[in-house]
């Protein structure tokens, strides 16, 4: 179907907010100490649409750490920058049914990291993205969020302090994929550079405006920007659909029908291809770590602009 309208997408924005802010299920994230601090009625969303227009309601400018919502664009810089067949073949490209830190996912592929989703195959990812050193890594990072938002993003210091002293799951996670051999840059220096790309900060219209770049073909609808071309946004998509909500990719895809992204810091990312990306931030998540509200909101969205791909018309 067509975009819908200014005005339509406007009230649906406002209706789905309103709507969502009587749930008040889900737990904010603690394992990595400073998001326990995060207000659990904060509760932002935000449409961008492909012509650049942006629907706001509630606290679309409170910055979050952005999480495991950078895998996402992560993954599409590296298939820009180094082309979508190693990648796929070092990174997977399917669910692993497990929670998106299992190291028994990685064991019961004889090592192998599934797909970007999962912290596993985001740290493979990150390990292969251009740059002789982690500093050239992380500007390349850095530069290439940037570009999706459409404004020069930065880290959360608290939050890159706080993840840095407690991630040692993820420190475990390289190291193991680094005894199989799919670590293709040193491990300790990976997880850095994943922990600074997963503190980096963010409100709910840059995700927004994120999600729009991929929704067209690559360019920012706002700064048009050219930022990966459009076989990259088809292909992370697609991983998106299939592992973006974790072990609940498939309960998302059949409520919503859109690919999306969620982080433990309660920011939820969702593409709707030709038409408009959502970004939404409500800290209080379900078992598998995705934002409650954002869920609720981006599936009333979904059905009341009907923009489920799935669907005849
Ligand atoms: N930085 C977090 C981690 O590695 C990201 C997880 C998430 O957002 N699901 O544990």
């Amino acid at each position: 179907g067509p975009v819908p309208g200014d005005a339509l997408i406007d009230t649906a924005v406002h209706d789905a907010y309103r709507r969502a802010l009587t749930h008040r299920e889900g737990v904010v994230a603690d394992y990595i100490p400073i998001l326990g601090a995060a207000d659990p009625e904060a509760f932002g969303l935000c449409v961008a649409d492909v012509d650049g227009g942006l629907h706001e309601a509630g606290q679309t400018r409170t910055a979050f750490s952005i999480q495991s919502i950078s895998k996402a664009f992560v993954y599409a810089l590296l298939c820009e920058g180094v082309g979508h067949h190693e990648v796929r073949e070092l990174v997977g490209v399917d669910n692993t049914g497990l929670a998106f830190n299992s190291v028994v996912a990685i064991e019961q592929a004889g090592g192998h990291p599934r797909n970007p989703m999962v912290n596993a195959g985001a740290l493979a990812t990150t390990a292969l993205i251009p740059g002789a050193t982690a500093e050239r890594k992380w500007q390349f990072i850095l530069d290439g969020l940037s570009r999706f938002a459409g404004r020069e993003l930065e880290i959360d210091d608290e939050v890159y302090r706080s993840e840095s002293e407690t991630n040692h799951r993820n420190r475990a996670i390289a190291q193991l994929l680094h005894s199989y051999g799919r670590m293709r840059f040193d491990p300790a220096e990976t997880v850095d550079v994943y922990t600074r790309q997963c503190s980096v900060r963010v409100d709910a219209r840059n995700l927004a405006v994120m999600g729009a770049t991929l929704a067209d073909g690559g360019v920012n609808p706002v700064t048009r920007d050219q930022v990966v071309s459009a076989d990259v946004c088809r292909d992370t998509l697609a991983v998106l659909a299939a592992s973006g909500l974790y072990e609940r990719s498939g309960e998302w895809l059949f409520e919503i029908g859109l690919p999306g992204k969620s982080g433990v810091a309660g920011g939820l990312v969702t593409i709707a291809p030709g038409k408009a990306g959502i970004g939404t931030y409500a800290p209080p998540l379900d078992a598998a770590g995705n934002s409650v509200r954002g869920q609720i909101a981006t599936a009333n969205l979904s059905r009341t602009l009907g923009l489920n791909v799935f669907a005849s018309s």
